[in-house]
C-alpha cells in the first residue's frame, strides 16, 4: 500500500519481494493460525506487522500491564486507549504523517486517535450496515477521489462475516451476501471508469479471516475439565480460547487441560506457541492458548443452548416467557410465577 500511495512505510514485517510481483500472483487472508480474528486480519493488513508486533493477539484480549480487557467493540470506550493501538503505526497514519490524505469509511481503528492523529475523515464503524451502505460509501469515496481530496481510501463491510459466523461458510444466506457484494465491487469498477478514474487508482481487496463449518457434535467442552476458580480471565470460544491462569496456577491449568487428551484440541503455554504464528512474543499474549482443529468447537461457557428447529409446542401463556428469557441469557431468575418445564422442551443444548 505504501509502495502503491509513494511513501515511505513504518517499520514492518513486510517484505518487498513477496508482494513486488504480487500484482500477477497471489495474496492471503492474515492469521492462518486463528480462523477468529477479524481485528487481527482487518487492522493487521493495514499495519504490516505480525500480531505479536501490533498486539492485536485476538479480538478479546486481556491487558495485563493495564489491567483492562478488550471485547471486539463491545465495551466502548476502553477500547479506544490509545495503549491498545499505537504499537505499531496503520497505514493511513504513516500517510497522513507524509503529507498525504486519508478517507476511511466504516474501518476499524480510525476513529481512534493515533499519536495525535485522527485520519482525515473518518465514518465511524457501526454494527452491520446494510450492503447498500457500502453502495453509498463508494459513491462518497470516489466524490473525493474525483476532487482530489483523498489520496487513500479504505472502505470496510461487515456483512460476510456476520452471516458467515451465523448461518456457515456454506449456506444459502452467505452465498446471497456475496452475490449482494459482488454487486457493489461491480458498481465501484464501473463508477471507477464513468468517471475517468480506473487507470489513476490502484484498488486492493482484502479478507479477514477464513470459516469452517461446525457442528452440536464437534464441540470440546472447557467446563467440565479445568477448574474456573483457577482462572482469572478465559477469553473468547470457537476455533481458539485465551486462558490467564491465576498466580501460580499456569502448570495446574495446563496439566488439566493436558490430561483432556483431546484428540481435536491443541494446547500451548505461550512459550510453545510455534513461531510461524507469530503471536508469543506479545505480552497481551496469553499464558495458555487452545487451537480448535479445523471445524471443531471450543465451549468455555455452561452450556450452549438454542431452541429446536422446526419445533413447535402448544399455546402457552407469556407468564412463562420470562423464565424462558432468564434461561437463555444465562442469568437466574427473581421469583416468579412462570413454570419451568412449560418451556423447557423447547431448548436443545449442544452437549
Ligand atoms: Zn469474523
Amino acid at each position: 500500500m505504501c509502495h502503491l500511495l509513494g511513501i515511505t512505510p513504518a517499520p514492518n514485517n513486510g517484505t518487498w519481494s513477496t508482494v513486488s510481483d504480487m500484482l500477477v500472483n497471489w495474496n492471503s487472508p492474515n492469521g492462518d493460525a486463528n480462523g477468529a480474528m477479524d481485528l487481527n486480519g482487518i487492522i493487521l493488513t493495514n499495519l504490516g506487522v505480525h500480531c505479536e508486533n501490533h498486539g492485536f493477539v485476538g479480538n478479546y484480549m486481556y491487558d495485563i500491564k493495564h489491567k483492562e480487557k478488550f471485547l471486539i467493540w463491545r465495551n466502548k470506550p476502553t477500547i479506544y486507549n490509545t495503549y491498545w493501538w499505537e504499537d505499531a503505526e496503520p497505514v493511513w497514519i504513516t500517510a497522513m504523517k507524509q503529507g498525504k490524505r486519508a478517507y476511511m469509511y466504516r474501518w476499524c481503528g480510525c476513529e481512534v486517535m493515533i499519536e495525535g492523529r485522527n485520519a482525515t475523515y473518518c465514518k465511524k464503524y457501526v454494527s452491520l450496515p446494510p450492503i447498500s451502505e457500502l453502495g453509498t460509501d463508494i459513491d462518497d469515496a470516489i466524490r473525493e477521489l474525483k476532487s482530489n481530496n483523498a489520496d487513500l481510501v479504505a472502505l470496510y463491510a461487515e456483512m460476510s462475516d456476520f452471516v458467515g459466523h451465523s448461518y456457515g461458510p456454506n449456506s444459502k444466506e452467505i452465498e446471497n451476501v456475496i452475490v449482494g457484494f459482488d454487486k457493489q465491487f461491480q458498481h465501484l469498477m464501473t463508477s471507477l471508469a464513468t468517471e475517468g478514474l480506473a487507470d489513476d487508482v490502484n484498488v486492493i481487496i482484502v479478507s479477514d479471516h477464513g470459516m469452517a463449518e461446525v457442528s452440536p457434535s464437534r464441540v470440546i467442552n472447557l467446563t467440565t475439565d479445568i477448574n474456573m476458580n483457577d482462572v482469572d480471565e478465559i477469553l473468547d470460544s470457537g476455533s481458539v480460547v485465551n486462558i490467564w491462569p491465576k498466580q501460580g496456577k499456569v502448570d495446574k491449568v495446563y496439566q488439566d487441560l493436558k490430561r483432556m487428551k483431546h484428540p481435536h484440541l491443541q494446547v500451548f503455554k505461550k512459550q510453545e506457541i510455534p513461531e510461524r504464528w507469530h503471536l508469543k512474543r506479545h505480552y497481551r499474549t496469553p499464558p495458555i492458548f487452545l487451537v480448535a482443529d479445523v471445524g471443531w468447537y471450543i465451549a468455555t461457557h455452561p452450556s450452549l443452548i438454542h431452541f429446536k428447529v422446526n419445533f413447535g409446542v402448544r399455546p402457552f401463556a407469556n407468564v412463562h416467557v420470562y423464565q424462558l428469557m432468564c434461561h437463555l441469557l444465562g442469568i437466574k431468575p427473581a421469583p416468579n410465577n412462570g413454570t419451568w418445564s412449560t418451556v423447557s422442551s423447547m431448548l436443545t443444548s449442544i452437549y
